[in-house]
């Protein structure tokens, strides 16, 4: 159990200290920056009482006082009581009733409310301080003997189950209170609360006084005090519950925060036909539309809407059943919107035509939502552009570039329980198609021409053809870095990973979801959101992105797409704020053109080894690796010069003057041979050896552990001659392409460095080719070399190895594998179980693991500088496109990040973001070269 540190509750010097804050006619103690002291619903309505809201008078008991409460036996602190009966005299005055009294009583609700809203809290009671005396008043006050006992039912049973603890014993059974008003209701012949009589209401008290006796011994108090001390001690109570207490854990609240209690007057909605009960939002939560959208019910109290027991009705139909409130309500909710300069999500009650607000927060909504409110409040001037790039989370533009469900549909049918699961958001986007569970099928089933998701318990790489032949990816095990998620990602798939409760039997090609009834068999339509994670049952109509078929596509008009106007809004605003550059690891023309239309500035990776497996170019880069003799190698990679030289050419006119680091070739050769025998045969025939030397050379090549093994910079200190070939192919080509009258700039990236000399020997080679071509051609052109920052020894080393450099990249994958000692592709096993116990926070992998690799990269950021003080500093790993990742390059002072073309928009806000979370101060330079950049 979750331990609560006791917070020193100390009397202030002067006078005693203010346990409870009274809120009510026009004036409040509180207000709603004191979340933490009175709660958010505490907070909100003394809000609201000081904007001129109509809301019924009551106090608020601290959070202070329930800390107070668990740290002193669960007693009270003594001031509290006189505090209490003070606060309450003036809600007396105010609403003119007594509490207590059998004449003229006042009721009171007693609300829970944390700083953060937390589900397992105590629910409401309402009615409080009824019993067989003060229902008389009641009746005499309102002439409604019906109202008066509906309340009074409604009290006892709230009480009952909250606080005397009358609650059905295990799930499946029903509600103690329910049975009885169920029979009551089969007795009288009639199927709802609100066909019951006075007389039927009234006997309905006395059966629920009995059953709480009945079942657990205790007596219903009569007295109106002695209930709302036992109201007000089951709020505190239930902040150690054990729901509470998960939840807690879960959020990150500290238990200290503590709960406050509010204590109400109550006005009532179910005094009849003229008063009624709503809850709304001022904007619509799925879309984000400037709508009011909510729903009432007339002669209704307390949580009747949400129950579910009667259909409530959409809020516009208010206007017909009372238009004074509507009007009204409207009213407020502009006032309030126009205040909070935000969305609420806020709740009222009608008593007799008079309109009362009985909360308001910030309301709950999709990122869909999110992205349009904040976008629009800017424009109607509510919120500042600043503002609201803080307020879109830089994933939720996945929204926007991606494939959403419509969010209505989406919405009816969760409604419609047709919500399966939820596993990892680890692709982001949505598919709906029909489920198969091996990836043969797959293809088979898409070549028919129908969208398919491909289901796997896991995905190997066998999968690779039926997961590009589906729309979509789900798993039932593994991470947000398990082969299905990665691959996925690469290809742009939606996917959903490691969603547990599936039950794949490939056997029968079917599956179960655990804890619900359905089958779902091969054929049958699912849809998958990988933004969220959730699976559902069906087919759901999908919205393309808009900004796709602006830039990428080019199919539609910017002015007739709204969303990609909000996009280029969002974009607009986050250039003018971020102060470093946003490039793209891209290999090849097509990919480098999309994220150039994305915004990306420049390339920060191109991996040349994905291009030796084009057309053609296998065949003589496998008989380069397995030449015997310097002579032979030469051969070969003579072959293979004109087809880099070709691909680095189309790459150079794509970015069209804006720089290019094309890293040197880095992963180990054998991964470019045929491992098994039909292709080592067809490769022996084709070099016109014997098959059985292949294989020996083959085997020759294996390694223990290929990571640490011969790659990178190592496979150039050893054959210099393909650190040549690939200088003078890059060279060669920016020639070519200068020649054409388009700039090019590129930085030659060494991989895989960690001491100097390592790097000393390759730049020689890539300086020395570059006078030659330069020689060759009578021609100039700039160029840069650099080095990839990757291994521990690299980073400690960094002010030595700046000596050659001219640039690092920080290579983020390799350096966490070598920094943690963890191989990324073995780490499925442990990795997701380290997160789960919190050893790391996040997944090192999908973020930069700040105390240990990111130290690294600090000290190798400032050993660079130290001896290069213009250093150009940046990052290619897949940390580059991870919000909190950017973040902290930007904090550490890195000029750039690169990532895949379509997270490019994601990390140009959050590095907006950063700079406005943590300016650096060099502002006027760093935009000055931006902006030098951005005109070439
Ligand atoms: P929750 O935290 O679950 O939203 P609330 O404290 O808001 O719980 O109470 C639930 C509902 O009870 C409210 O939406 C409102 O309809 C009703 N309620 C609470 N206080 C009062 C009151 N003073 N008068 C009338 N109804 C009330
Ligand atoms: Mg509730
Ligand atoms: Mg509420």
């Amino acid at each position: 159990m979750a331990k609560a540190k006791p917070r020193k509750v100390q009397p202030k010097k002067s006078g005693k200290q203010k346990f409870v804050y009274y809120f009510g006619g026009n004036k409040a103690d509180g207000k709603a920056e004191m979340k933490g002291l009175l709660g958010g619903k505490g907070a909100n309505l003394a809000e609201m009482v000081n904007i001129g809201l109509p809301v019924p008078a009551g106090f608020t008991i601290t959070t202070e006082v329930c800390t107070w409460y668990y740290a002193n036996e669960k007693r009270y602190p003594k001031e509290l009581e006189e505090q209490v009966a003070k606060a309450l005299k003036r809600v007396e005055k105010e609403m003119g009733g007594v509490f207590g009294d059998p004449k003229n009583p006042l009721l009171l609700s007693v609300r829970s409310g944390s700083r953060a809203s937390m589900p397992g809290m105590m629910d409401t009671i309402l009615n409080l301080g009824l019993n067989d005396e003060t229902v008389k008043g009641l009746i005499e006050k309102s002439a409604n003997e019906r109202f008066a006992y509906d309340s009074y039912r409604r009290f006892v049973q709230m009480y009952g189950d909250v606080v005397l603890d009358l609650k059905p014993k295990t799930k499946t059974d029903i509600d103690p209170f329910e049975e009885i008003l169920e029979k009551m209701k089969h007795d009288r012949g009639v199927s709802l609360d609100i066909e019951l009589d006075a007389e039927d209401l009234k006997e309905l008290v006395r059966l629920f006084k009995e059953a709480i006796k009945r079942e657990t011994g205790r007596t219903f108090p009569d007295d109106p005090w002695e209930q709302l001390w036992g109201a007000i001690g089951a709020v505190f109570n239930s902040w150690m519950n054990p729901r509470a207490i998960v939840y807690r854990k879960l959020n990150d609240i500290p238990s200290d925060w503590g709960t406050a209690v509010s204590i109400q007057s109550m006005v009532f909605g179910n005094a009849g036909e003229d008063s009624g009960t709503g809850v709304a939002f001022t904007r619509d939560a799925a879309t984000g539309e400037n709508i009011f959208y909510g729903e009432f019910l007339m002669n209704a109290q307390g949580e009747d809407v949400v129950a579910g027991t009667r259909n409530p009705l959409p809020i516009v139909q208010l206007k017909d059943k009372d238009p004074k409130s509507f009007k009204q309500l409207m009213e407020f909710r502009s006032i309030l919107e126009k205040h909070y300069r935000e969305m609420l999500d806020i709740e009222f009650t009608i008593q007799h035509g008079k309109l009362y607000m009985l909360q308001c927060r910030v309301g709950k909504r999709t990122a869909f939502a999110a992205i349009r409110i904040a976008v629009d409040m800017v424009k109607e001037k509510l919120i500042t552009a600043e503002e609201a790039l803080l307020r879109i989370e830089p994933d939720q533009l996945n929204q926007l570039l991606r494939p959403i469900f419509d969010p209505k549909a989406k919405m009816r049918a969760i409604e419609e329980n047709r919500l399966l699961a939820k596993g990892l958001n680890a692709g982001p986007g949505a598919a709906s198609g029909v489920v198969v569970f091996n990836a043969e099928d797959a293809v088979k089933f898409a070549k028919n021409g129908l969208p398919v998701i491909l289901a796997r318990i896991e995905t190997s790489p066998e999968d690779i053809q039926g997961m590009d032949a589906s729309e979509g990816i789900l798993t039932a095990r593994g991470g947000m870095t398990s082969h299905a998620a990665l691959v996925a990602r690469q290809m742009g798939k939606v996917c959903v990973a490691g969603c547990d409760p599936l039950k794949i039997d490939y056997k029968a090609s079917e599956m179960r979801i655990a804890g619900r009834k359905e089958v779902i068999q091969e054929g049958d339509y699912i849809s998958i959101d990988g933004s969220t994670g959730e699976v559902l049952s069906g087919q759901l109509p999908t919205l393309p992105s808009e900004v796709l078929q602006v830039l990428i596509d080019e199919t539609l008009d910017p002015d007739s797409a709204p969303v990609y106007k909000m996009y280029e809004r969002i974009m607009r605003w986050a250039d003018k704020h971020r102060q470093i550059n946003i490039r793209t690891n891209a290999d090849q023309p097509d990919q480098s053109a999309n994220a150039v239309a994305f915004g990306a500035e420049g390339i920060g990776l191109c991996r040349t080894e994905h291009m030796f497996f084009g057309e053609g170019k296998i065949g003589p880069m496998r008989e380069m690796i397995l030449a015997d003799t310097v002579e032979d190698r030469r051969k070969a990679l003579a072959k293979l010069l004109p087809f880099q030289r070709k691909d680095f050419e189309g790459i150079f006119e794509a970015m069209n003057g804006r720089p290019v680091t094309i890293r040197t070739i880095d992963p180990p050769l054998h991964e470019f041979l045929p491992h098994d025998d039909k292709g080592q045969k067809e490769l022996a025939d084709m070099l016109g050896i014997p098959a059985a030397k292949v294989r020996e050379r083959i085997e020759a090549l294996h390694e223990f552990n290929p990571m640490l093994g011969f790659r990178g910079c190592r496979l150039g200190v050893v054959y210099p001659e393909i650190t040549e070939m690939q200088s003078r192919a890059i060279f060669e080509a920016t020639v070519n392409v200068l020649e054409r009258g388009i700039k090019v700039l590129p930085e030659i990236m060494i991989p895989l460095v960690g001491h100097v000399k390592e790097l000393k020997s390759q730049e020689e080679i890539v300086r020395r080719v570059a006078a030659e071509v330069m020689k060759e051609n009578k021609t100039k052109f700039k160029y840069l070399v650099g080095t990839m920052i990757e291994i521990p020894r690299g980073a400690i080393t960094a002010d030595e190895i700046a000596e050659v450099a001219e640039f690092f990249s920080f290579g983020t994958n390799d350096l966490t594998q070598t920094a943690l000692g963890v191989s990324r592709d073995d780490s499925g096993r442990f990795l997701p179980v380290y997160v789960e116990k919190d050893i790391y926070q996040r997944d090192p992998f999908e973020s930069i693991d700040r105390p240990g690799v990111g130290f690294l990269m600090k000290y190798a950021v400032s050993g660079g500088r130290s001896t290069r003080p213009d250093i150009k500093l940046g990052i290619c790993g897949e940390h580059g496109g991870e919000p909190l990742s950017v973040e902290f390059c930007h904090d550490i002072g890195l000029d750039y990040v690169s990532c895949s073309p379509f997270r490019v928009p994601i990390a140009r806000l959050a590095a907006a973001r950063a700079a406005l979370k943590n300016p650096r101060p060099n502002t006027k330079k760093a935009a000055k070269k931006k902006s030098k950049r951005a005109k070439k």
